[in-house]
């Protein structure tokens, strides 16, 4: 099978690029959430790409517009599923809604179509489950602003079709990321299970007194040539998406790194989100 039509279901932070990006590489792409309100939050994350697309890929406002068009918004789950032969899962890093919602697609969706999940710490074996087909789910696993960081991690479970992960790597070609291609199941994949370390380190010397983010960051950048620290991919990625899934004990042991990331989330302090983290945006 050739895969043509695409459902990305929950256009948050992550669904909204990663619909937008097949929908720039050509592809017809059903946006599947939860109302019409949140419908409209989508589109206005997909509309605020186009500065980034512009500078970043030099798009014009004509190829801009061409992918926007090729977009449909549904908040119908039988609509969105029906003739897809992808659909790419971006709905909140939850187990009981992502079973929940594998469930329903099991029931509404073709029964060739692929199920793929962006989760960043759900293993493929846990969703599958959930499903009536295990052979046709993975994990493939974007990285945030996807039009330049564009590694895409494909990790099935001991019961993934070997054709179907190859399937899902010629996809995730064509849609412009380069495929990571990991041998077996690993919580937190290759990219995370760098990143968590070196982010939390960086928060346990802020949070110990150390020394600010600020210098934590230079360091890191300066000595290793990286173009961000710790704390910037931090805000990068935002308090939201951070607290939602859990440190490991080894990594915070006393709990003081949730506990101040927590407190930044109550106090409205995202990251690039929301226009200030650790640093102004
Ligand atoms: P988000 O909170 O920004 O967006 C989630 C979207 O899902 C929202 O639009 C919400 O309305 C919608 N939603 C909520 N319940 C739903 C349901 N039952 N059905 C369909 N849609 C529903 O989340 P995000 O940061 O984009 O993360 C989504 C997934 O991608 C998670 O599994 C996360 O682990 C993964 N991920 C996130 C990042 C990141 O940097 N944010 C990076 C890689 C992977």
């Amino acid at each position: 099978m050739t895969i043509k039509k695409l459902t990305v279901a929950g256009g948050g932070v992550l669904g909204s690029q990663i619909a937008y990006q097949a929908a720039y590489k050509g592809y017809p792409v059903t946006i599947y959430d939860i109302d019409q309100a949140a419908l409209t939050a989508v589109k206005t994350r997909i509309n605020a790409l186009r500065p980034s697309y512009q500078t970043d890929l030099q798009a014009s406002d004509a190829d801009f517009d061409a992918a926007l068009s090729r977009l449909t918004y549904v908040s119908d789950l039988a609509e969105a599923v029906k003739h897809a032969d992808l659909i790419i899962e971006a709905i909140p890093e939850n187990l009981d809604l992502k079973t929940k919602f594998y469930q329903q697609i099991s029931e509404l969706a073709p029964a060739t179509a692929i199920f793929s999940s962006n989760s960043s710490s759900l293993l493929p074996s846990q969703l599958a489950p959930a499903t009536d087909r295990p052979a046709r789910l993975l994990n493939m696993h974007f990285a945030n602003h996807i039009w330049v960081n564009n590694t895409a991690e494909i990790m099935g479970s001991s019961q993934t079709d070997p054709k179907v992960y190859q399937e899902v790597v010629t996809f995730a070609k064509s849609i412009g990321m380069i495929p990571i291609q990991l041998k077996k199941e690993h919580s937190s994949y290759i990219l995370n299970s760098l990143l968590t370390p070196l982010m939390a380190s960086g928060m346990s010397l802020w949070v110990n007194g150390i020394a600010d983010p600020q210098t934590i960051d230079k360091t890191w950048m300066i000595a290793t040539g990286a173009a961000m620290g710790p704390f910037g991919i931090l805000d990068m990625i935002g308090a939201r998406t951070l607290t939602a899934v859990p440190l490991p004990a080894a990594i915070d042991p006393d709990g003081k790194i949730t506990a101040s990331l927590k407190q930044r989330l109550a106090d409205g302090k995202l990251g690039v989100e929301s226009g200030e983290g650790f640093y102004h945006y």
